[in-house]
């Protein structure tokens, strides 16, 4: 409901123009409000800088103009008089304008004056507010900039003298109980360090750099007021970079967690629906899920001929065959859909490929009767098919996209009827955020968790070979030996393939890998 009202509420100020300015937080995309985010998308302009996250520049709707201002160090790529103008004469065009800008629109992002130019302008706008870097830096370096026993407050300051022509007052700065917080000043450290230093702040204060903070390009340099810039150089810092001087850097140790989670990254290309379970056993593992689905999950009609058939003769099978857990949704539901009573399976048997499958079937209220030890298609098809007599009628919903072998293998012993529940199609509107999240390092492991999930994130890729230069920086794992073949088919590398072949499987072999890593 709340949802509806604003969206409401945004699609009434199409009538006229209207400026949103919108915090796009600091880097990682998680880190925008769901106000922002909405904002976004029913942008039908789109004014951005630098250091924002390019996933949120795609979540604009197609056809929304996207106009670059950002500006670099010493170029600046659109003067701000000029920008406002910009804001100004789109809005007055009738537009929705979404100014997008890094952090937090009104801390040392001149979002006042673009403001101040609308409001003597006569153009509605409001301003929504983002993470500010100058926080959320810190704090993903674990550094609280507050804590009861060393800091009761915290000073923000600019460390860019270009534009202003005052320098600090560091006689009161070294007064200063706080943590002392500096943004665009990592050109300007020295002067900083010197100035604090000459105005008597003790040279042992602990100071952090945080460069690129909250992307996975994050890195931290730690030291002391006297030999924090020799630490930078040595870790080979850039900006954007803050630094944070004060007692509360002594806590990162403890409170490092993002740098620690850097290289647990794993890509998620399932179907969203189903992916949620994945997710959730990624991050009871320690993993971090980043998702992005390239397969997709669709039931096939209900009211097909065929399936109505087989629906309207369930006591007739003494088996059903289930191969993966949108098999036995898909059939549930389409049970449901067709009011078909449940007492129809009462004399039947089940049969799963593997324990997920197994679950699932349980939380329908039916155990499965045999479950190979290997789990994949030819062990389920081998040991079966010993199970069955003649006698046996056997039904087998599963993907349309299945392949014939298992069905090969049942119907040697006793008539199998093949039914098409559900099928998986290739979706590839995520393909921009994949690409992204691969070039950048973020998805250190990527699992293919079926052979549609391989050809997905090929297409999504654009190729094979384009598929294969994105996979450079990260470790491949297939599932089990279908997947795996088909990944050989179109020559992606294999770092690993699951022993056991299912999702806990292929966590397993992500966990023993960081283990080994971290042992190295
Ligand atoms: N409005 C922004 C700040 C804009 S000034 C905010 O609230 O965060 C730009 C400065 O912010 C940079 O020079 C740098 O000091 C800091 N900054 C912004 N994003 C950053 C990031 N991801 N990592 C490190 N510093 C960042």
């Amino acid at each position: 409901m709340k949802d509806e009202r604003a969206r409401e509420d945004m699609q009434n100020k199409r009538s006229r123009g209207y400026v949103w300015l919108v915090g796009a937080g600091p880097g990682d995309f998680g880190l925008i409000t769901l106000k922002g985010l909405a904002a976004i998308a029913q942008a039908e302009v789109l004014v951005y800088d630098r250091l924002i996250n390019s996933n949120l520049i795609d979540r604009a709707p197609a056809g929304c103009e996207k106009i670059y201002v950002g500006k670099q160090a010493a170029n600046h790529a659109m003067p701000q008089p000029q920008i406002n103008e910009l804001l100004y004469q789109k809005a007055a065009a009738g537009k929705r304008v979404v100014r997008l800008k890094g952090g937090d629109p009104y801390v040392f992002g001149r979002g006042g004056e673009e403001g101040l130019y609308l409001a003597e302008r006569g153009i509605p706008f409001e301003e929504v507010p983002g993470i500010t870097s100058s926080i959320a830096g810190p704090a993903y370096a674990g550094i609280p900039v507050t804590h009861r026993e060393c800091a009761s407050s915290f000073h923000v300051f600019t460390g860019n003298f270009k534009d202003e022509e005052r320098g600090l007052d560091f006689a009161n700065l070294a007064r200063l109980e706080g943590t002392l917080i500096f943004l665009m000043g990592f050109a300007n450290l020295n002067y900083i360090t010197q100035g604090l230093l000459a105005a008597g702040k003790p040279a042992g204060t602990p100071a952090a750099v945080i460069s690129q903070a909250t992307t996975q390009r994050q890195r931290t340099a730690v030291g002391t007021l006297a030999d924090i810039e020799e630490h930078c150089a040595a870790a080979k810092l850039s900006s954007p970079a803050i630094t944070v001087i004060g007692e509360v850097v002594n806590c990162r140790p403890q409170l490092n967690f993002f740098e620690q989670q850097q290289g647990r990254g794993v890509l998620v290309l399932r179907d969203a629906r189903q992916s949620d379970i994945f997710a959730q056993k990624l991050r009871q593992a320690g993993l971090f899920p980043v998702s992005c689905p390239v397969i997709q999950i669709e039931p096939l009609d209900w009211q097909a001929a065929e399936l109505q058939a087989a629906l309207h003769k369930l006591s007739t099978y003494s088996w059903l065959v289930f191969t993966s857990p949108n098999g036995v949704k898909a059939f549930f539901e389409a049970m449901q859909a067709a009011q078909v009573d449940w007492r129809a399976l009462g004399r039947a048997k089940f049969a799963v490929i593997g324990r997920a499958t197994a679950q699932v079937l349980q939380q329908f209220g039916f155990g499965a009767d045999y479950l190979p030890a290997k789990q994949v298609s030819d062990a389920l098809g081998q040991g079966l098919a010993e199970l069955l007599t003649p006698a046996d009628n056997v039904l087998l919903p599963r993907s349309a996209i299945a392949d014939n072998r298992l069905y090969q293998l049942l119907s040697a012993k006793c008539p199998v009827e093949d039914l098409k529940i559900y099928d998986t199609k290739i979706c590839t509107e995520d393909a921009q955020e994949l690409r992204g999240c691969l070039e950048n390092g973020q998805a250190a492991y990527v699992p293919f968790t079926s052979a549609s999930t391989v050809d997905g994130f090929v297409q999504a890729c654009g190729g094979p070979d384009l598929a294969r230069q994105l996979l450079a920086k990260s470790r491949a794992v297939a599932i089990g030996p279908v997947t795996a073949a088909r990944m050989q088919q179109l020559e992606l590398p294999i770092y690993a393939q699951a022993s056991e072949h299912s999702l806990d499987g292929v966590i397993e072999v992500i966990l023993q890998d960081l283990e080994g890593k971290e042992n190295d």
